[in-house]
Order: C-alpha cells, then sequence, then structure tokens
C-alpha cells in the first residue's frame, strides 16, 4: 500500500524517444531525397542536428535529434548509399514520443492508499524512483480453538475434525495483507488458551480467533477478552455469524473472535476483518466492489438478522445472473467454495424475488 502521494520529479519520456526504425527528418522536406548524417541508437544519440535536406537514422528508443520534428518507417523510404528519400506529405510529430508525452513534471503518478501491482510498481521505477513510502502490513496472530481439532493432514480420533479454519483464515488474512503468525490449536481450557493469547499478543496488532465465542461452557475466548480488554461487540444480527466479537485489548491491540463454523467465519472476515485490516494499512478502497445481479432464485431473507448468502454467478447477455449455492448451512463450506459473490438479504419478511436486481459484493467473476 503507497503511503504519500508519487509526484513526477521530471516529465517522462524525458527525451523524444522514438517509436519505431526509421529516419529523423524535418517534415518540411517531405517527398525530397535526403543526406544521412548518421545514426541515434537505443542509448548511443546522435549529437548532430538535422537540418533541411538532411536526415539521421534512428532505431525504436533512440533520442530523436535536434531538427527533426517527425520520424519516417523504415519502410516508407528508399535509400540509396548514404542517401533515403522520403515520401510526400509528412505530418510533424508522427512516430515519435514526445517529452512529457506520459506525465509532466509535478504530476501526480500514483494516489495514497492504493495497493502497489504490477504496473503501479512499474510506473514508480520507470520515474526513476528506488524508494517508495509504504505502509507495513499489520501482523496478525492466528489461533483456532476447540477440543475437537486436530491438524490437517494427521490421523483423527473419532469425534475430531480437521481444523479447516486455520488454512481458510490464513489465505483470507494473507489476500487481506496481514503478515500472519499462525498459532495453531487452542484446547478449549482457560489457562493454556490465556498463556497462548497473551503471548501471541506481545508481537501482534491483531489477533483474530475461530471458535469459542457462543455461549456454551466450551465458549472461552469471550470470557477471556473480557478479562484482557474491552469487548465492543459480542454478538451480531447477521447470519452466518451471530457470535461475531470485537474487542480492544492491551496497549490498543485489536482481537477479532469468529465463530468457529466455518462459513460463519469467512463471512465475518469479509463483512468485519478484512475492511478493518484494509484500514489499518491506509487503504482508500475498504470493501469489495459491488455489482448489480440479477436474481435466478427468491432470496428468502431471516426475521432479525442480515443475510450474506452464497451465489454463483454466470452471464447472460449484458447481465450477471446470480444463483444460489444451494443450503446456506453455516456449516456447509460447499456454499462458498466456488461462491463468486455474496448477495445481503436485509433482516425481516420481504422476499426478494426470483428475477430482481440486486447490489452483491462481488468476490469473483465468473
Ligand atoms: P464453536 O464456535 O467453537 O462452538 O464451533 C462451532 C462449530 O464449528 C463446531 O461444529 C466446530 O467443530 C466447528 N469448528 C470450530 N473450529 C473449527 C475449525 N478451526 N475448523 C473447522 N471447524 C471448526
Ligand atoms: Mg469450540
Amino acid at each position: 500500500m503507497l503511503a504519500e502521494d508519487l509526484i513526477a520529479e521530471g516529465a517522462l519520456p524525458s527525451f523524444p524517444s522514438s517509436a519505431v526504425d526509421g529516419y529523423a527528418v524535418r517534415a518540411a522536406d517531405a517527398g525530397r531525397t535526403l543526406r544521412v548524417l548518421g545514426e541515434s541508437a537505443a542509448g548511443r544519440p546522435f549529437d548532430g542536428t538535422v537540418k533541411h535536406g538532411t536526415a539521421a537514422r534512428v532505431l525504436t528508443g533512440g533520442v530523436v535529434p535536434e531538427g527533426a520534428d517527425v520520424v519516417v518507417m523504415v519502410e516508407d523510404v528508399q535509400l540509396v548509399g548514404d542517401d533515403v528519400t522520403v515520401p510526400s506529405g509528412l505530418r510533424p510529430g508522427t512516430n515519435f514520443h514526445k517529452v512529457g508525452d506520459d506525465l509532466h513534471s509535478g504530476d501526480r503518478v500514483l494516489s495514497a492508499g492504493i495497493q502497489l501491482c504490477a504496473a503501479e510498481i512499474g510506473i514508480a521505477a520507470a520515474t526513476n524512483r528506488a524508494r517508495l513510502p509504504v505502509r507495513r502490513r499489520p501482523r496478525v496472530a492466528l489461533m483456532s480453538t476447540g477440543d475437537e481439532l486436530f491438524e490437517v493432514g494427521k490421523t483423527p480420533r473419532l469425534g475430531q475434525i480437521p481444523d479447516s479454519n486455520r488454512w481458510a483464515l490464513l489465505a483470507a488474512l494473507r489476500e487481506a495483507g496481514a503478515d500472519v503468525n499462525v498459532l495453531g490449536i487452542a484446547p478449549d481450557e482457560p489457562e493454556p488458551l490465556r498463556n497462548l493469547v497473551v503471548e501471541a499478543l506481545k508481537n501482534a496488532d491483531a489477533l483474530v480467533t475461530s471458535g469459542g465465542v457462543s455461549v456454551g461452557t466450551h465458549d472461552l475466548v469471550k470470557p477471556l477478552l473480557e478479562s484482557l480488554g474491552d469487548v465492543h461487540i459480542g454478538r451480531v444480527k447477521l447470519k452466518p455469524g451471530k457470535p461475531f466479537t470485537f474487542a480492544i485489548v492491551s496497549g490498543g491491540r485489536v482481537a477479532f473472535g469468529l465463530p468457529g463454523f466455518p462459513v460463519s467465519s469467512l463471512v465475518t472476515f469479509e463483512v468485519f476483518v478484512r475492511p478493518a485490516l484494509r484500514k489499518m494499512q491506509g487503504f482508500a478502497q475498504l470493501h469489495r466492489p459491488t455489482l448489480p445481479v440479477r436474481l435466478d432464485y427468491d432470496a428468502r431473507p431471516t426475521q432479525e438478522r442480515t443475510e450474506y448468502q452464497r451465489v454463483t454467478l454466470r452471464r447472460e447477455g449484458a447481465e450477471l445472473v446470480a444463483d444460489t449455492t444451494g443450503s446456506q448451512s453455516s456449516s456447509r463450506l460447499m456454499s462458498l467454495a466456488g461462491a463468486h459473490a455474496l448477495v445481503r438479504v436485509p433482516a425481516g419478511d420481504q422476499v426478494l424475488k426470483k428475477g430482481s436486481v440486486v447490489e452483491a459484493l462481488i468476490l469473483s467473476l465468473p
């Protein structure tokens, strides 16, 4: 993430540069036979001036010599010895890049708050910037909780399930720009859980846990966060993800207690954690883009909770058409795997009818 606007300190290109292999001439000499004075190759400029009746050979990327106002492509000339005949009707300014065509000195090249991707890094380098001011990635400690979890790849005992949230959340955190410290699986016991969290917070800006935030007797994360700081959110009117918990703990660090159910943890990550992490990094754009989609199913609401329904998208003409991924159970990760978008269905009893157009949160496009 770029922390400050990048302003051009000079023009780009910084010299008139040929776009083709050919001859640099004066447009006023169109249709004439000209004496070739020398050559301007990329990185090896010709240091004479093109005057009336003369030309200089130029190669792509070479400096267009002083005096010339047009480059004629090599395909369009006739060369006999040191004399070149150029066509009539030459337009000044063709076939070369003029000083400042891309950027003038003082232009804003890149804006603060953008993600530095390939082209942005390229343009910064093209303006000869060796260093860019960026925001540090937030350090996030990631922990799964639950006595039923075993490490993916190991052999389970009866009643155990793979710690899939760790891998899903690790991928989601990285996509959101975080530097992740994976703490592994914490048991449903207060002391070891507390020790792990306290230790991890020493080197983290944020803590993300999954599981242990419901109201069962083994749900220890909420009381732990209460003992370490202030729990600001202990439940949300959201489906899936009702037990989502947010706390500010020692030293202003933030803690997100995500529900254990795989879909709940990823949807609450998407709705609350991802924008927060992007905000911490100074991104101008915090949220996923939205696009209008036409529903191909009746999206039924939940009475008290806003629901984020998972859909696949397909193109039909100019439209995106959304179909449900099937059972929206919060334990059914198959409802999110392969989903292109989330359709936000407001709480209440208003069905979003098949055929209606709604804004959807785009995760990926088909
Ligand atoms: P909890 O929020 O701890 O009550 O967990 C709710 C459900 O999510 C339970 O069925 C758990 O087995 C499941 N679950 C919790 N943590 C994980 C995890 N790390 N990976 C996969 N499933 C999980
Ligand atoms: Mg649990």
